[in-house]
């Protein structure tokens, strides 16, 4: 018998707790069900021991994020077994392409459902699927990224192939959602004191191609930046192959756009580039960060390569050794391949020895170490805006415009400023992966002011 919306012995709303795992877009389907729950008379906790439900949102993207996936839901079976009622439900990307497997493997799990099985969890759950109502509608776009910070999902899918990746099989094809419905959700967002909007999908550059027949970045971006209570305004997930150099040169001015790019170059060998199936070159990529960056000192981009990928030689990732130094991203994450099923890279062969792969991962992190490094040092004595996250005993931490939530480095500021507001920092110390500073203005500090908005030159079409 399904579980009643409450249960009769204590006459209390059932408890659910959400553990996410992997990206942003995995922390906003978690949002969208912690509201539809909500909305179905259920309490959301933080807590194992005060949940009666677990639901595990998987992520699959590489082998060390399976993994985590699996402990994470035999760790939540146990849990379930040491009490009798209570109940583990698992979904996400993982569970999308491997529901089956997952169902057999592990039948202690009360429920297996793929990515945006609302009715059916809410179903299982014992919830009125018919409870979700238009008003819940507004909510399914956005996840929190931290005090005063909201991710803002402007797409989903991909309908990209490339070789290592098995997000297009876990996700779906590209689609966009509505600029009117992402305006609308961003309104509430600011109401509720969101300063800081990051956009976010599998690829963001291409937004509106589906919908709109033209990419639509930049009127979005617009109209976002037209908000009351909306400062700084983020990009992530770029694809470079469809980022020509004119849609990110200098010809739009868009207020409050952050100066920071998330770019996924994944390498610049020829011969890699074309097994990875990346329909670009090196000399593209350069082109397009250079129109970003057009001369302009103040601007991170951000970039992930991926080594061990089947057939990559020692020249091939000298090549990408040279692209790194080359371009000096100001942030960037080097992963190790993992084959993943069902992707081109599986028939390939074997990747490169483990080993060798751990090797060249090693030397790209000390070269980017010494660059973020050199990077930060340059920012001594300047003054950032700097986004408070929370405080650790005497101190401020936050990010800085370069600085994406969960990925990039953080700002340690001295004193307790208001966390979820800018606050202008003098920047008085620098190591590769954190800076340290003082307030500016104490006074305007104290007070909470932010720092205003602030124009860019950064996106046209
Ligand atoms: S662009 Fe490539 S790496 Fe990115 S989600 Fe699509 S298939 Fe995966």
């Amino acid at each position: 018998m399904a579980m009643k919306r409450h249960c009769a012995a204590e006459l209390r709303p059932p408890r659910v707790m959400i553990q996410t795992l992997g990206c942003a877009k995995n922390s906003v389907d978690s949002e969208t069900l912690a509201g539809l729950l909500q909305q179905s008379g259920f309490e959301y906790v933080h807590r194992e021991s005060q949940a009666d439900v677990i639901v595990v949102n998987t992520c699959g993207f590489i082998d060390d994020a399976k993994v985590e996936s699996i402990q994470v839901m035999l760790e939540a079976v146990r849990w379930k077994q040491a009490r009798k009622g209570r109940r583990v439900l698992a979904m996400g990307c993982l569970t999308q392409r491997d529901g089956s497997e997952i169902r057999a493997e592990l039948p202690e799990l009360d429920g297996v459902f793929g990515i945006g099985d609302w009715s059916a969890m809410l179903a299982a759950l014992g919830a009125n699927p018919l409870s979700v109502n238009e008003s819940t509608e507004v909510t399914l776009y956005s996840g929190k990224a931290g005090p005063g910070s909201a991710y803002l999902r402007i797409s989903d899918g991909c309908s990209h192939a490339c070789a290592f990746c098995a997000i297009p099989q876990m996700r779906g094809l590209y689609r966009s959602e509505p600029i009117e419905s992402l305006v609308d959700e961003a309104r509430l967002l600011a109401r509720t004191g969101v300063r800081e909007l990051m956009l976010i999908g599998q690829e963001t550059t291409s937004y509106g191609v589906d919908l709109y027949r033209k990419r639509m970045l930049v009127e979005l971006c617009q109209r976002l930046a037209d908000i009351d209570g909306i400062e700084w305004i983020g990009i992530v997930y770029a694809h470079p192959p469809s980022t020509p150099a004119g849609f990110l040169s200098g010809r739009a001015r868009v207020p409050k756009l952050l100066p920071y790019i998330d770019f996924p170059s994944e390498h610049a060998a020829p011969r890699m580039l074309k097994l990875m199936n990346r329909k670009t070159s090196a000399a593209k990529m350069k082109e397009a960060i250079d129109a970003f960056r057009d001369g302009r000192d103040n601007v991170c981009v951000r970039t992930t390569v991926l080594v061990g990928f089947p057939g990559e030689m020692d020249s091939d990732f000298e090549q990408l050794y040279e692209f790194m130094k080359d371009v000096r991203f100001e942030r960037a994450g080097v992963f190790t391949y993992s084959p993943q099923s069902g992707t081109a890279g599986e028939l390939l062969g074997d990747p490169v020895e483990e080993g060798v792969a751990l090797d060249r991962l090693d030397r790209l992190m000390r070269l980017q170490r010494e660059i973020c490094l050199s990077r930060h040092k340059k920012l001594i004595g300047t003054t950032l805006p700097v986004l408070i996250a929370r405080h650790v005993r005497d101190a401020s931490w936050g990010r800085s415009t370069w600085d994406a939530p969960d990925i990039d480095a953080r700002v340690r500021v001295r004193g307790m400023l208001s966390t979820g507001q800018i606050h202008q920092v003098k920047v008085t110390g620098a190591a590769a992966y954190q800076l340290d500073g003082v307030p500016e203005s104490i006074e305007n500090s104290a007070r909470g002011e932010s720092c205003g908005s602030f124009a860019l030159p950064v996106l046209s079409h």
